[in-house]
């Protein structure tokens, strides 16, 4: 088949292992204002840590071909990330271009910081549903892990005003870490099925290398769910569709579902569809990848679009990435790009 041809059918472009390109996560910008102590801790990412130059980052046009080139190749889902993607100067711009594209399922991940200001105007714009992190309910654990003194209060405001915008469903994504926020399970998990928002609960990952990861700091999915069970019984859902991240339980009293996302302690590597772009350009095929296809140099240097689905398809298709199948202290020491850059 000759790369037209795929481009023009819109069948799934697929890998060695056969797995085929379904989703797409775009890393719009490489800052933020928080500094997690698991994502962009203070030591690596102080004053003098040198960003991306303005001119180094996609623009938005350049994310949009790349976004309709991708959706040819069998992506039917896109979340837009970062870094903080609410920092990005008028991403409603973006999100409108990238609204326009047909049968696109469209969301985005934030800290929140400034959602209660912007739920509106990222509605308005085509944002459908949002994915809005936050580790505690409690102001000294959350401060403690955002290291910048970011209060609770205002990440629960974000999501309230995201909620009155009408965007749904509303998730929230909570990283674990042993000794810093397993306390925080319960009371996150009653807040938030009281509200009717999806928890999700994230294993802490070795993800970049400057996060100091250790196995020991792993809380796994299976405590979790055991310890939420204890006072609110769960029992385990159906996936909403082959390859969903997060595995999901429901409440035995009908009062909604929780997920967990188990990368660290059951490997999803062999359902994993998604492919990563980072803020300038290049392609990943592995959150875990120590390198990447620059996709920025084909579209700066006049590619044509036949051009550009063929590199994709070069790409995707001498794929055959499992990280977290073969995890291994090795591995963990690999200079990983960081997630703050290539998007989480
Ligand atoms: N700044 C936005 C936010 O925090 O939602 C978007 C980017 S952030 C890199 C995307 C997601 O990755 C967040 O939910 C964050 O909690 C998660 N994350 C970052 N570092 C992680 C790690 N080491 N282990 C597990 N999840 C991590
Ligand atoms: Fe920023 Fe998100 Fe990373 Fe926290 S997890 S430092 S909010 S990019
Ligand atoms: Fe996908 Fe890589 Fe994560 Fe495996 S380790 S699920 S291949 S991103």
């Amino acid at each position: 088949m000759t790369a037209t041809s795929i481009a023009a059918s819109n069948t799934p472009t697929r890998d060695r292992l056969g797995r085929p390109l379904r989703d797409l996560r775009i890393s719009i910008t490489d800052r933020c204002n928080f500094r997690c102590t698991y994502c962009m801790p203070k030591e690596v990412f102080g004053k003098d840590y040198q960003f991306l130059e303005r001119s180094a980052l996609l623009s938005f046009e350049e994310i949009t071909r790349l976004a309709r080139a991708f959706v040819q190749h069998g992506v039917e889902k896109i979340r837009l990330t970062g870094g903080e993607p609410l920092i990005r100067r008028n991403i409603e711009q973006l999100i409108a271009m990238l609204a326009e594209i047909p049968g696109l399922d469209l969301t985005l991940t934030t800290n929140g910081s400034s959602l209660a200001k912007k739920a509106a105007s990222l509605k308005a714009a085509g944002l459908k549903r949002i994915t809005v992190s936050l580790d505690s309910l409690d102001d000294a654990v959350f401060m403690g892990m955002n290291d910048v003194d970011f209060p609770v209060a205002k990440v629960l405001e974000g999501i309230d005003a995201a909620a009155a915008a009408g965007l749904a469903p509303i998730k929230i994504n909570m990283v674990v870490k042993r000794g810093v926020n397993e306390h925080s399970i319960v009371p996150m998990a009653r807040y938030f099925k009281q509200q009717g928002h999806i928890l999700r609960f994230i294993e802490f990952m070795d993800v970049g290398h400057t996060n100091g990861w250790r196995m020991d700091d792993v809380v796994s999915a299976r405590e979790i769910v055991d310890l939420i069970s204890k006072d609110m019984p769960l029992e385990p859902a159906d996936p909403n569709y082959t390859g969903e991240v997060a595995e999901r339980w429901r409440y035995k009293d009908g009062g909604g579902e929780i997920g967990v996302i188990a990368s660290v302690t059951q490997a999803f590597c062999k359902d994993c569809t998604r492919a990563r772009i980072s803020t300038e350009g290049k392609l990943y095929t592995c959150l875990f990848a120590t390198s990447g296809h620059d996709l920025r140099a084909l579209l700066r240097n006049g590619a044509s679009d036949e051009a550009l689905h063929a590199a994709i398809a070069g790409v995707w298709t001498k794929r055959a990435d499992r990280y977290s199948e073969i995890r291994s202290e090795k591995t963990v020491k690999l200079e990983k790009i960081e997630m703050s850059y290539i998007g989480g």
